[in-house]
């Protein structure tokens, strides 16, 4: 069995949000065609969601800090980052769009570390149960797509790969933050360095 992961694709990031990905909806009829792809081929499919309370010291205004700037959050480098996705808000909803997801793993929800990855924080001190889960189901080979390539995306797939996944990302199915011009090209370099492959949605057969 192969696994979707489906990456935040929470109103937050999508247009209208408050952390919002430039032209983020262009990627759910592609998400939506995979979840049908997948389905019918009895493969697993999860969702993430970036899942906030309140009180996250990774919001700039809870740190005193200017949001996007870069600063330090219990030892580890952080960006400050606008209120977004806080536990329960419309902001934290999967977008009405996007086709029914039946498995959800939820992450940053601790305020004191931000947690980019769906597998760890980012200080790698507490795991979600998404390794668990794909290992019970015997699930080598992972596709991902979501939001956004250059911060959840890239690292999700940077954890995956160090826990000896098969791991694709479909380039075509990702959006990235560019806080910086060239952010999302640069991981996309990264990850595929790291030994992922870059493909297309139309690439993936069963
Ligand atoms: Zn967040």
């Amino acid at each position: 069995m192969k696994a979707l992961i489906v990456v935040d694709v929470q109103n937050d990031f999508c247009e209208g949000g408050t952390l919002e990905v430039k032209n983020a909806s262009e990627i759910i009829p592609i998400i939506n065609n995979l979840i049908t792809l997948f389905k019918k081929n009895k493969q697993f499919i999860i969702s993430t969601k970036d899942w906030h309370p309140k009180n996250h010291k990774s919001f700039a205004v809870n740190s005193n800090k200017i949001i996007g700037e870069i600063g330090e959050l219990n030892g580890l480098p952080q960006v400050w980052w606008p209120e977004h996705c806080i536990e329960y808000s419309f902001g934290a909803e999967l977008h009405p769009e996007l086709f029914y997801i039946e498995n959800t793993i939820y992450k940053g929800t601790d305020p004191n570390v931000d947690s980019y990855s769906a597998f760890f924080d980012n200080g790698r001190k507490r795991k979600t149960q998404l390794g668990n889960i794909l290992r019970k189901k015997g699930i080598h080979e992972i596709y991902i797509v979501g939001l956004a390539t250059d911060y959840c995306v890239k690292y999700t797939v940077l954890d995956a790969i160090d826990l000896d996944f098969k791991v694709n990302i479909v380039e075509d199915a990702c959006k990235g933050v560019n806080l910086q011009e060239f952010d999302s090209e640069l991981a996309l370099k990264e990850i595929v360095h790291k030994g992922a492959h870059l493909i297309k949605s139309t690439d993936i057969k069963f």
